[in-house]
């Protein structure tokens, strides 16, 4: 089968900020069991390296304009049998904490030179000039970070097919037209054509104008981003490409995510055990320091706290919760406005409400157990992963009618709750009101626990699994295969 070289910024368990570096380790591990040869490769960061029992350097490069060398180092992605590369300039990627930002969560003031350096790193991997002897057919990137390197593959006289994974439109890699220069790139590069975009460097059009082929992370945001609302300016481009952009909805690793099995869980169950399930809820409304009540519906949130997540609405829907009978558990971190107001709620709602400021890997396992329902008032959301995984722990999602969100949660109605299909509790518009609403109509399905549990397990069994995304990733990558040919 084809030769991969996955190219990602975050990898779980090396590096995290969010979805992406979940999808860059199960789907690698899907593809690797479908018997495809694939690589991933990833900045060197100190914190990525840490986890990495054997390392050895097998390449160095030398790159115009860079002093001295670029170490490619190669190591086994925990737990599996996958090769990563890892691209180290210890200048650029030997400091602490975060990928892109520094401890106050401003972005690192190279993150341009950072990445353009890592996709020039990874377009000479790609044309097997580094002395790997592996060339790989195809060059999967993933988001802004490694726009540029279908670009530069682009300026090749032969080359691998290339696929460019959008998992966030939002963030695209905008710098002055200073930088352009400054990085030294091909002066062809710099047209409306290729990377310029409203006179700024842009590297995400790297990826949508030069890859073979582009996809999202779900079927929807693949149509939603060619319109004005969520396509940032960049919808004619994609409206141009749409021959060329499809959507697969992402996957769970049950190896991580399965509550029969999660070693972070209080108590483990599945759907046909599910009373064991509300001890989780004890455990975690205990955890949280809220009264330990299994009549109280329990929400939850876990998330970056950003204006993409619906935080405000979030915000909205506390003030008025001394109305409503539950309690809402948040967790995660993001801009320093939402977080401070979240304390000050927590204070004033100690029985009702709580949240945990920060990055909590184990707490987010047991938030997915213990909760009843799970929040995701997302304004757009390509895939979203966390609602996946409340589907798969039995634990309600209810979703803004966007993005992934759409296209994997089935709302509770009359009809869907007769035909047994009911997943979730899905509003249609982005308001206070909207959700206050939907709010309202889990308490009641919530108070019959007899329909309750039957959209439990209507979720717990509905599959998402890697395999079947990763059998989609294989056809992609044999078209962008087959365009290539034909160039
Ligand atoms: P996004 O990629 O936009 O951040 P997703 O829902 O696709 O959102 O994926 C988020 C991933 O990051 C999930 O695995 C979620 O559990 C995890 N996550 C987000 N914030 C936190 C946090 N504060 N603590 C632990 N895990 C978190």
């Amino acid at each position: 089968m084809s030769k991969i070289l996955f190219a990602t910024s975050e990898a779980h368990p090396l590096i995290k900020t969010g979805g992406l570096a979940d999808v860059s380790s199960a789907l690698p591990i899907a593809l690797k069991t479908l018997r495809c040869d694939i690589r991933i490769i990833l900045p060197a960061y100190a914190e990525a390296l840490k986890n990495i029992k054997r390392l050895k350097t097998v390449a160095n490069i030398i790159l115009p304009g860079l002093p001295g060398y670029v170490e490619i180092l190669q190591g086994k992605l925990p737990n599996s049998n996958i090769k990563v590369l890892f691209v180290q300039y210890e200048p650029a990627f030997k400091r602490p904490g975060n990928p892109y930002t520094d401890a106050q969560g401003n972005p690192w003031a190279d993150n341009a030179e950072r990445f353009s350096l890592f996709c020039r790193a990874v377009t000479e991997v790609a044309q097997n000039r580094v002395g790997l002897n592996w060339q790989p057919d195809v060059i999967h990137c993933n988001d802004w970070q490694t726009g540029l390197v279908p670009a530069l593959l682009s300026l090749e006289q032969t080359r691998p097919a290339t696929l460019f994974t959008i998992h966030n439109l939002a963030y695209q890699g905008l710098f002055p037209h200073a930088t352009f220069q400054a990085l030294g790139l091909p002066p062809s590069l710099w047209s409306h054509n290729a990377l310029e975009f409203h006179q700024q460097l842009s590297f995400i059009k790297g990826g949508l104008i030069f890859a073979d082929q582009i996809n999202t992370v779900s079927p929807r945001y693949a149509e939603e981003i060619k319109t004005a609302e969520f396509g940032y300016g960049l919808e004619g481009l994609l409206k141009h490409r749409q021959s060329a952009l499809t959507g697969i909805v992402n996957g769970i690793d049950d190896k991580l995510w399965n509550p029969a099995t999660d070693p972070h869980i209080h108590k483990h169950y599945d759907s046909q055990h599910l009373t064991d399930k509300s001890d989780n809820k004890d455990y975690i409304q205990a955890a949280f320091k809220l009264p330990i009540d299994k009549s109280k519906l329990l929400l939850g949130f876990i998330g970056r706290l950003v204006e993409q997540k619906g935080i405000d609405l979030i915000l909205s829907l506390l003030t008025q919760i001394e109305q409503l009978p539950i309690q809402l558990i948040v967790l995660g971190s993001g801009d320093t406005l939402f977080e401070t107001q979240l304390k000050t709620l927590a204070i004033k709602f100690p029985r009702q409400f709580n949240c945990k400021i920060g990055y909590d890997e184990t707490l987010a396992h047991q938030i997915e157990a213990g909760a009843d329902a799970l929040l995701m008032p997302s304004r757009f959301e390509p895939c979203g992963l966390n609602q996946l995984y409340s589907l798969h722990y039995g634990t309600v999602p209810i979703v803004h009618h966007v993005g992934g969100l759409a296209d994997t949660v089935i709302d509770a109605n009359d009809k869907t709750l007769a035909l047994n299909q009911a997943t979730g509790i899905v509003f249609k518009q982005p308001t206070n009101t909207a959700l206050l609403m939907a709010v309202n109509r889990t308490i009641a399905l919530f108070a019959n626990q007899h329909t309750w549990k039957k959209i439990m397990r209507n979720g717990m069994n509905s599959r998402f699994n890697w395999r079947k995304s990763a059998l989609q990733y294989i056809k992609l990558y044999k078209t962008a295969l087959a365009s290539v040919a034909k160039i």
